[in-house]
């Protein structure tokens, strides 16, 4: 017989993994691996939802017949061996992995690779994409995934005649009531209990309260669930932050997604018939599927083509350890409190949050960008390292010095201000620039600009940002001066 093993976040029968696999014919391989599930810092979240997740896996494809080998090990390479000993099989069979060290291991030893049809695109036909462009433009991308993939096409045109209604999508947290509904949760049953009393005692965050799907059949309700009530108030407020509500109108899908629960065409595809079917304006179809077949899939593309030399960057010489308050230590900034405590408390921090909470405030006070790699790799349920070293290096941190993205997304405190409810609540101004009530967002800002003033100005569209220190030119000793104190205080907290 021959093996099909089968990784953590593989979890689908619809993978490449299986083609030609049958009960007769194929044994399944699972291995729990203790370096993994031990590995430091990791968030008990995030072990408890691959853990479980496999274990449910492996009870779907027992009751479909098949003879599945699920063992405890070591380490992965431990487990195939101790696999290889015990079943002597003829062949050890896995889809393509999803990271680099997962490819190395496989090799390593002696496993057999099908090509990955985890992706809509795979990473060799985004080489191919990519081949001989100047940039690498996600929008361009995306339009090429629409046409090819057919996704809201009316023959050649966009469905709706626009391509991006990204523009509508940034409304400032609406003021009354909140259009989206609560989401249900999965209550755990004796086997998350079993997976969590396995889990090491000091693994960071909170334990589960069941918003995370942990088999297919919960990640299908989730789905139905988004697609009926939230889809279609999905996108005007993909930009706000509210500390009363963690989850607004965003999908929750990237945890069930990023393990196979869920496949892209099928989100994808519910999304085209509630669309095609009038349920769901173009507006929210549009934005939907564009993280999908656009970002998603952009960023897993990116992740290969730029190899193992890209996660090193750092072109911004950055050099401060992560800020304590990431990981729950107390703060007074509220903005930053509310989003770790979303961390804590679920793993899991909405898009916005990521990218201009804790990224800008990494990138704008110089944090190393390979420690906030390795935490945000540990601490979100939907971390992997595809999905973070492009997000980090090229999009949060400008690490790559603009391959990703053609300027740093740092903002000061205004910005957080007008797209979220924190300032309000916080004992720093947004508006203050200098000084101890100063905003630490507003300080840094200004900070660094002045510092990477050179290198900014020599990009086009930083100019106006770099110009504008010159109006402020006055106030920069005291900008330097405050900003050398917040960046000496986040390491170890007490700000
Ligand atoms: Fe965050 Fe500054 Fe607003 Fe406080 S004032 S919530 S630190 S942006």
């Amino acid at each position: 017989m021959d093996t099909v093993w089968v990784l953590g976040d593989q979890l689908n029968r619809a993978f490449s993994g299986f083609a030609g696999a049958r009960p007769e014919t194929h044994r399944v391989l699972l291995v729990h691996a203790a370096d993994l599930i031990g590995h430091p810092g990791r968030h008990r979240q995030r072990t408890h939802l691959v853990v479980t997740a496999m274990h449910r896996f492996a009870r779907e494809l027992a009751a479909g017949g098949f003879q599945v080998d699920e063992r405890e090990a070591p380490s992965l390479a431990a487990g195939l061996a101790d696999h290889r000993r015990r079943f002597r099989p003829g062949r050890v069979v896995a889809m393509e992995p999803s990271s680099r060290p997962a490819l190395r291991m496989l090799r390593r030893n002696g496993v057999d690779t099908v090509r990955s049809n985890q992706f809509l695109c795979h990473y060799e036909d985004f080489a191919a994409w990519a081949a001989g462009r100047r940039r690498l433009r996600n929008e361009d991308f995306y339009r090429w995934q629409r046409r090819r993939l057919g996704y809201l096409m009316d023959g050649d045109e966009p469905a709706g005649g626009r391509w991006n209604y990204d523009a509508e999508n940034r409304r400032p947290p609406p003021a009354g009531e909140r259009p989206w509904p609560q989401r249900r949760r999965f209550p755990l049953d004796a086997l998350d209990r079993r997976v969590l009393a396995a889990l090491p005692a000091d693994a960071p965050g909170a334990g589960p309260a069941g918003w995370w799907p942990t088999s297919r059949g919960q990640a299908l309700e989730r789905l139905d669930e988004f697609v009926e009530g939230v889809l279609p108030h999905f996108g005007p407020w993909q930009d706000a932050m509210l500390g009363d509500d963690w989850h607004l109108a965003h999908s929750l899908l990237s945890p069930a997604l990023n393990l196979g629960l869920l496949l892209p065409a099928e989100v994808c595809d519910a999304a085209e018939r509630a669309f095609r079917t009038g349920r769901v304006p173009i507006e929210s179809a549009e934005g939907f599927v564009r993280q999908v077949i656009g970002w998603r899939e952009y960023v897993w593309g990116l992740y290969w083509l730029w190899g193992e030399e890209y996660e090193g960057r750092n072109e911004l010489e950055a050099d401060l350890g992560l800020p304590a308050a990431f990981r729950g230590a107390a703060t007074r900034m509220a903005c930053v409190a509310a989003a770790a405590a979303g961390v804590e408390a679920r793993g899991y921090a909405h898009h916005i949050q990521r990218l201009m909470v804790f990224g800008n405030l990494a990138l704008l006070a110089g944090v190393r960008p390979a420690e906030m790699v390795r935490w945000m790799r540990d601490s979100f349920v939907d971390g992997a390292d595809w999905v973070m070293v492009p997000n980090v290096i090229g999009m949060a941190l400008h690490a790559d010095g603009g391959m990703m993205a053609t300027k740093p997304y740092a903002a000061g405190g205004g910005y957080i201000d007008r797209m979220s409810d924190s300032c309000r609540r916080c004992s720093f101004d947004p508006r203050q620039r200098t000084g101890p009530e100063g905003c630490p967002f507003t300080v840094l800002y200004w900070d660094f600009l002045d510092r990477h003033r050179e290198r900014l100005a020599a990009n086009p569209r930083m100019v106006l940002q770099v110009r504008n220190l010159d109006r402020i030119a006055a106030d920069l000793p005291a900008i330097r001066s405050r900003a050398a104190e917040i960046r000496r205080a986040l390491p170890d907290g007490g700000i």
